[in-house]
């Protein structure tokens, strides 16, 4: 029972005829890729009785706690992805990231998003001088190879020109990704709320859902309140969390940590960057540095869904703020917090049917701001 209602709480009569009476579609998570897909099945058929269950009074996980990237894959990353899978799936994992983000951008809109196309840098140290001669070499490959993707004739170029503007102290070279851009987490998922509840997806939040089966009909969905609940069919859009529900799905939750400057003035640092393979990433906003990651320096511990910061990570975050990114400058840091994904030794997300009337679209790594729109449509097209 939730412990702050007291008693044998029982749905009443009005409860159970206009709220829990004959759902058409239950989506469990209020993420990006739950509220697309709430949104995607509510444009295709308005009459679909369509709700999303949401453990939190915010959708609470990483869609309103992640850096607000619009990237489809720093060149060092697509390079590394290459080593473990082949040219067609690197390739068609970017046409996914990139059709995501026209979607998101479309649905949203890039006044609303705060969209900025500033275009997201890749830093590299002295000490991975190696790293970087084997990215330069592969820019016309991977330039040749986006343009049909992207529409853009030279999405990567070597920017070393940049580093005295930016300011950065250890850093041998920049590679530019102009096709990458940055929008302002918050407000998009204010709008991808408001969206859905505007074409009458009903939210509930501060549910959570301990456990659900297939029955005959539909699905039978078990509250932590000992609530029993009952769909047509089921979407579960839990990501980092989703263990709890289907341990065998192949995915892990990855925690990572995060900080956010006091206003710093005349700060030059504007746009997004990565660092270390995409495990770290940094970006201006309002004049302050966003700065997370680094969880690569504890892989194991971070291999959590519990939210939280730890001496460790901060520390190392830290370091790379005031050694690196603003070397000679006082700065303060406001505010600390965590977000979780899902992960998985496969980039790939997972979108298939886990029962007749059961859809997961999980697992969508550190790029979901990008991929998680189209996930979400896809899984609302198994779902019906
Ligand atoms: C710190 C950080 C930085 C990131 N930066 C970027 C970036 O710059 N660009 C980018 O593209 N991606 C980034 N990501 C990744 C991106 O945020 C995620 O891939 C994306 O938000 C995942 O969306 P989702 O809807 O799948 O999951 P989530 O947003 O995690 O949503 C899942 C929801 O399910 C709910 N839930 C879980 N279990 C239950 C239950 N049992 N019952 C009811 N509700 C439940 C949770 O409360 C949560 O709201 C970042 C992630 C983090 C953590």
């Amino acid at each position: 029972m939730n412990p702050n209602i007291k008693g044998d709480y029982q749905p009443s009569y009005w409860e159970l005829q206009s709220f829990f009476n004959h759902i058409d579609v239950a989506i469990l998570g209020s993420g990006i890729v739950g509220l697309s897909a709430a949104i995607y099945l509510k444009n295709q058929h308005p009459s679909l009785h369509v709700v999303i269950l949401e453990r939190g009074i915010l959708p609470t996980g990483a869609s309103t706690r992640n850096a607000g990237f619009t990237c489809f894959g720093s060149l060092s990353e697509l390079i590394d992805d290459l080593q473990n899978n082949n040219e067609s799936e690197v390739l068609e994992l970017v046409s996914k990231r990139w059709e995501g983000l026209m979607r998101l951008r479309e649905r949203v809109g890039d006044v609303a998003l705060r969209y900025k196309g500033f275009g997201n840098y890749e830093i590299f140290t002295p000490e991975e001088v190696t790293s970087f001669e084997n990215c330069k070499e592969q820019i016309p490959y991977f330039n040749e190879k986006l343009k049909g993707i992207i529409n853009h004739h030279e999405v990567f170029k070597v920017a070393d020109q940049k580093i005295a503007h930016f300011g950065f102290s250890g850093v041998q070279h920049l590679i530019h990704n102009q096709a990458e851009g940055q929008i302002h987490t918050g407000e998009m998922m204010k709008a991808l709320l408001e969206t859905a509840t505007r074409k009458g997806v009903r939210i509930f939040n501060g549910v959570t859902i301990k456990n659900f089966q297939e029955t005959a009909a539909g699905v039978e969905l078990v509250t932590t309140a000992e609530q029993v609940l009952r769909c047509n069919k089921l979407l579960v859009a839990t990501n980092g969390f989703s263990q709890h529900l289907l341990p065998e799905l192949a995915l892990q939750p990855a925690r990572n940590q995060v900080l956010i400057t006091e206003p710093i003035p005349n700060l030059r640092c504007k746009a997004c960057f990565h660092y270390d393979r995409g495990y770290v990433y940094f970006r201006g906003i309002d004049n302050r540095i966003l700065l997370g990651g680094r969880r690569n320096l504890a892989l194991e511990q971070e291999t959590t869904d519990e939210f939280g910061t730890t001496e460790d990570i901060k520390a190392a975050l830290l370091k790379l703020l005031h050694e690196v990114i603003l070397p000679e400058r006082k700065v303060e840091v406001a505010h600390w917090w965590s977000g979780i994904m899902g992960v998985g030794a496969v980039k790939k997300p997972i979108v298939k049917k886990v029962g007749n009337h059961i859809v997961v679209a999980v697992r969508m790594g550190g790029m979901g701001v990008a991929i998680g729109s189209l996930v979400g449509e896809e899984g609302a097209k198994l779902v019906l």
